[in-house]
């Protein structure tokens, strides 16, 4: 089935769907986006990601483009049109089309909108959390707005190739103290020795995953201890279980850092059933 995206108003068949040369999200990615997966061919944790593009526009002060609802509305109908049971729904929002000059345009162009939807095969991911996955190191070379959620990408991207350029599934970056941040498109997480999990606080650098935050309240609910302070890379090697989160992986056992084992090397009782616990919660609350 031929794919359809959704640019500025319109539903337009994948390959003709474009923005213009002088989009500020081309030219200095001057733009924000959010990423929902879809389970059932609903939307999970929808709130979160809109409550967090909320926020990515308002610190960059791009208007809503349109209501919330009516944004949400064409996030699902691209999910439709495109019939996705499974994958992720992709919503970028630019502050819009204006010769190239840096400072923002005056008065405001109209922020350009860009839906997409892709498919994922949940048998293959399922395969892959259950065998685990392994990350590498990398020095953070970010900048200091790393909770906003801009198409800004590059140090990311450069860490993702590195990763898979050495076999691995994600980098895991490093700060200049040794401590990890979070993955080049994950949160970061250990099970420390007393079975408590711990992941970088978000006063931090670091994105404010939404599948964090929701696991964060799952955990606590059944009496898991969850201490949001940063870990060494040393830490990590050697805590009893590591794994990563976010929309597009879940929670996901890591099984080995720069080729050192952790724990027994294969995916630890903790996190199977933190995943277990996240993707039940996902699927009884997405629409
Ligand atoms: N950290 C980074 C740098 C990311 O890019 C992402 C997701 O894209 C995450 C963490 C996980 O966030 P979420 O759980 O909201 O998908």
């Amino acid at each position: 089935m031929s794919r359809v995206a959704y640019v500025n108003g319109r539903y337009l068949p994948h390959g003709e769907a474009m923005v213009h040369i002088e989009d500020r999200g081309f030219q200095f990615a001057d733009a924000v986006y959010e990423v929902w997966a879809v389970l059932d061919g609903r939307l999970t944790d929808a709130e979160g990601h809109l409550a967090r593009l909320e926020r990515s526009l308002s610190e960059l002060r791009i208007g809503w483009p349109r209501s919330r609802a009516a944004l949400l509305t064409v996030v699902r109908e691209t999910v439709r049109r495109n019939r996705i049971r499974d994958g992720l729904a992709y919503l970028q929002v630019t502050r819009g089309v204006a010769r190239r000059d840096h400072p923002f345009p005056s008065p405001a162009p109209q922020p350009t909108v860009v839906v997409t939807a892709k498919a994922l095969d949940l048998g293959a991911m399922e395969a892959k959390a259950d065998k685990g996955v392994t990350v590498i190191s990398q020095p953070d070379q970010r900048w200091g707005r790393c909770d906003i959620k801009t198409v800004s990408l590059l140090p990311n991207v450069l860490a993702k190739q590195a990763a898979r350029e050495a076999g691995a599934y994600e980098a895991w970056l490093i700060d200049q103290d040794g401590l990890v941040t979070e993955g080049a498109s994950t949160n970061a997480w250990i099970v420390d020795a007393n079975g408590a999990l711990r992941t970088r606080d978000t006063g931090a650098n670091i994105l404010r995953g939404i599948t964090r935050a929701t696991l964060i309240e799952l955990a606590r609910e059944i009496q898991i201890r969850v201490d949001e302070r940063p870990f060494s890379l040393e830490e990590a090697k050697t805590a009893r279980e590591a794994f990563l989160t976010a929309a597009s992986a879940f929670v996901t056992p890591i099984t080995a850092i720069d080729g050192v084992l952790v724990g027994d090397g294969r995916p630890g009782p903790v996190t199977r059933r933190l995943r277990a616990l996240y993707l039940d919660h996902a699927r009884r609350n997405a629409w």
